[in-house]
């Protein structure tokens, strides 16, 4: 498999997939967090180094194959040069004519950015159809995308000598940028950035090279988008943290009394098996003892706290309390890997933020003291850069759904199109 840092780039023009896809301002639509496009900068900058160009594309948001100023690359193109210290030429088509003659023209040192993926249906290959339409349609107007899909693939690879996947957040989609254009490039010329390489290697050091105890923090909201991350995590850790809204559907698996909590009724007996999963694994869960309730889902509802157990009627958990806090601050604190996805609480709201934030704290200071940790999923790296903490973890993953695909083992069809 070619690798990136031995490619010389020198003379050659590369195409490069990058998670582009960045919060914006509503209003005035400059760029609010740029964590991913700095993410993507060692790649950029090795091209040009070396004496190459670098073409760069990325999705923004869902247009669903309508382009819209609102989801134009165009609005992180200054952010983009400020980081890189560089002008960047923009195309407003990703598949049009200005794409195709400013990348012909690209010299070397030169940064071309293309206008959004996403304004072609054919990126995803996903057709927009009303609900109303037979199965039969469905099939036809697929099947039709395919093919078009095809000619778009072939478009981005005309534009490049070599292709460069360093998208790690859409790299468990199987789009056209991401994994389908790799196979129109030899073994030879694809390759992954750096950000990929940093990503699976830190994945690879918790899945494979785990120092013990390993503890593995989940929060969040529902247990179901979870299970199967906890399920392939199990053999691996020795210690499992559950916060956050999917503790609810323990704790009323249990016999608990939970009020207006977040619950997922119909996976009581799926939480009850994965404790049991647990014990046969020899996995110590520890589950919140105390909370902090709210009377209603409001940042200005008033407060009470209880046992995690007895959450009055009318009343909903929203945050982990004291007592739980300092048993998972201690757990964290002696560990040596950590795994942590999802807040602990409704960290958006001040009232309830605080058990969020002394979990990232302890994993901060469990780091400190040589423990490794990362730490992934939009909200708990949300949490991580509130505390400024992003720094003080070992990695920080950019890729939320990602990651949790290759922790729950599965093959990424944009990790799989450059390995294979
Ligand atoms: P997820 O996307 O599953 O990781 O869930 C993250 C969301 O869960 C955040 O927006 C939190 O506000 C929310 N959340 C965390 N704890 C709770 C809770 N106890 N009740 C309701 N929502 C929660």
């Amino acid at each position: 498999m070619q690798t990136i840092d031995k490619f010389n780039f020198k003379g050659k023009k590369a195409i490069v997939r990058v998670d582009f896809n960045v919060p914006l301002d509503k209003k005035t639509f400059e760029v609010t967090d740029d964590t991913r496009i700095r993410g993507a900068l060692p790649t950029i900058k090795k091209i040009l180094k070396d004496g190459g160009s670098a073409i760069l594309m990325s999705h923004l948001g869902r247009p669903d194959g309508v382009p819209q100023d609102k989801y134009s690359l165009k609005h992180v193109l200054s952010a983009l040069q400020k980081l890189l210290g560089t002008s960047v030429k923009f195309a407003d088509d990703c598949a049009g004519e200005s794409a195709r003659t400013l990348a012909a023209e690209l010299k070397a040192g030169e940064v071309l950015l293309l206008e959004n993926l996403r304004f072609y249906l054919e990126e995803e290959g996903k057709p927009k159809l009303p609900e109303t339409v037979t199965d039969e349609e469905k099939k036809t107007a697929k099947d039709a995308l395919k093919k078009k899909q095809k000619e778009f693939t072939a478009k981005l690879a005309s534009y490049a000598d070599c292709y460069v996947n360093d998208a790690f957040g859409t790299a468990h989609r199987a789009h056209a940028s991401t994994a389908l254009v790799a196979d129109l490039f030899s073994d030879e010329n694809k390759m992954f950035g750096f950000l990929i390489v940093a990503e699976l290697d830190a994945m690879d050091k918790v899945l494979k090279a785990a120092k013990k105890p390993f503890t593995a923090i989940m929060g969040g909201a529902k247990v179901s988008d979870k299970i199967l991350v906890i399920e392939n995590l199990l053999p691996r850790i020795d210690n499992l943290i559950i916060g956050g809204g999917m503790t609810y559907t323990f704790i009323k698996a249990q016999g608990g009394k939970i009020g207006n909590s977040l619950c997922e009724v119909d996976k009581l007996d799926l939480a009850l098996s994965l404790l049991e999963k647990a014990k046969a694994n020899n996995v110590m869960v520890y589950l919140p003892v105390d909370a902090v309730n709210a009377d209603k889902f409001d940042a200005e509802a008033a407060t009470g706290k209880t046992r995690i157990d007895q959450t009055p009627d009318g009343w909903m958990g929203l945050d982990i309390g004291d007592e739980t806090i300092k048993i998972f601050s201690d757990v964290i604190k002696n560990s040596k890997t950590i795994l942590w996805n999802g807040p602990m609480g409704v960290f958006e709201m001040p009232k309830f933020a605080a058990g969020t934030t002394a979990i990232a704290r302890a994993i901060a200071d469990a780091t400190e003291k040589g423990a490794f940790s990362l730490i992934g999923g939009g909200d708990s790296v949300a949490a991580i850069n509130k505390n400024k903490l992003a720094d003080k973890v070992s990695y920080v993953s950019t890729g939320g759904g990602a990651m949790l695909e290759y922790i729950e083992g599965k093959e990424l069809p944009g990790i799989k199109a450059i390995r294979k």
